[in-house]
């Protein structure tokens, strides 16, 4: 066990600060990684917050962080994917029984022994599993990604989450050409999500709340753009939407936006509020739509969508901040002020 240096909020309403927490010497089977960039994800100032106490109560002191990009420090003898010096990512798993139908499948994010990266119990060393805001992390190979070398590494960081979190049910649901697809929030997940419809070459249309970021949301590949809670403009688009990817991180009107699906279409919730959503029965059954929840993905589609990203040179549009700046970023994200996802300069963390 070694200690390194990391950033940690003591309850939920303290201010993230640094620290130093234990991690394991690696064994035969696992990847020491120095963390170069980490992103910043709306799950993680849910989680600081405890807003998600009903199905994952935090647990603290809480190291949050999974868009995690690094370099091979070190392996353990049993590793061949991988050697010192090599780039590497961590996304938001890492570990599963890797034995039962779901992870044989591919689905290690439904297996009933999935450890998160963060908040939740840490099989090694007791306690609870700290996340990547931190110098370094050490991780079973299974769940070690491949970085194409090709993306910046900055950049690169959030397709961990916020890339998976929407390649992988724009895939689920076939979206491609001739497809008309609705992206909802253009924060860290939906301007992903722009930008994959886009590559995946669907008619895309950006919904948004902040009029100011409607021509980013051009420039990142909507094909249109709608001020959601402008009505005339949303009644433009009734019943004609193919899939809604739905990623608003607070309370928001989701019957007006099923309304928008066509017979048979089908909005797919990837964000997390705290509350439940009001839905009325009427929307979904008088067009017989559908209603679903997508969440990250599985290992093998997490390196898919990284190869698909390296393919269609796709990364995140990053502030970079140093982590000394992070509780100021979280008082951003409150405000739906981010363009488009913040990455922290693990760099940053050395003169703590
Ligand atoms: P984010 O960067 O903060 O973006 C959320 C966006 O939602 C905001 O930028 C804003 O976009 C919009 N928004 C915020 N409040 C709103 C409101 N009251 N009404 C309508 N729109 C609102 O967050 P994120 O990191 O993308 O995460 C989004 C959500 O997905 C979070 O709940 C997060 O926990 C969840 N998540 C889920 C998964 C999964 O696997 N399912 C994975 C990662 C994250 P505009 O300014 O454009 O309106
Ligand atoms: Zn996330």
């Amino acid at each position: 066990m070694y200690q390194a240096k990391a950033y940690s909020a003591a309850s939920s309403t303290s201010p993230l600060a640094s620290t130093k927490i234990p991690r394991r010497d690696p064994t035969d089977t696992d990847v020491q990684i120095e963390i170069l960039f980490c992103g910043i994800c709306h799950s993680d100032l849910h989680q600081l917050r405890n807003e998600w106490a009903s199905v994952m109560p935090t647990v603290y002191p809480l190291v949050p962080g999974h868009e995690i990009v690094g370099r091979v420090m070190k392996v353990g003898s049993a590793v061949a994917k991988f050697k010192p010096g090599d780039l590497a990512a961590v996304g938001c798993m890492v570990d599963s029984d890797g034995t039962c139908p779901e992870c044989r499948a591919g689905f290690e994010h439904f297996c009933p022994n999935l450890t998160l990266t963060y908040n939740f119990p840490d099989h090694h060393l007791g306690g609870v599993t700290y996340g990547g805001y931190s110098e370094s992390i050490v991780v079973d190979q299974r769940f070690v990604l491949r970085l194409p070398s090709n993306l910046d590494l900055a950049g690169a960081a959030p397709l961990l989450c916020a890339g998976i979190t929407t390649y992988s049910p724009l895939r689920q649901h076939r979206v491609t050409k001739g497809k008309k697809v609705g992206v909802v929030g253009l924060g860290g997940l939906g301007h992903m999500g722009v930008k994959l419809a886009r590559a995946l070459d669907a008619h895309v249309v950006a919904f948004t709340t902040s009029p100011k970021k409607k021509d980013d949301a051009l420039r990142l590949g909507a094909d249109e753009v709608v001020v959601s809670r402008n009505s005339d403009e949303m009644q433009k688009h009734v019943e004609s939407f193919d899939f809604i990817l739905d990623t608003v991180s607070a309370d928001h009107d989701i019957d007006a936006l099923i309304n928008l699906l066509r017979r048979e279409g089908n909005l797919t919730l990837v964000g997390a509020p705290s509350k439940p959503l009001a839905i009325s029965s009427f929307s979904l059954l008088m067009r017989r739509r559908n209603l679903s929840g997508s969440n990250i993905g599985g290992i093998a589609e997490t390196q898919e969508m990284l190869d698909f990203c390296a393919q269609h040179n796709i990364t995140a549009d990053v502030e970079v901040i140093p982590i000394q700046k992070v509780n100021e970023a979280y008082q951003r994200l409150l405000k739906s002020d981010v363009k488009y996802r913040f990455s922290i300069d693990m760099a940053s963390l050395k003169v703590e």
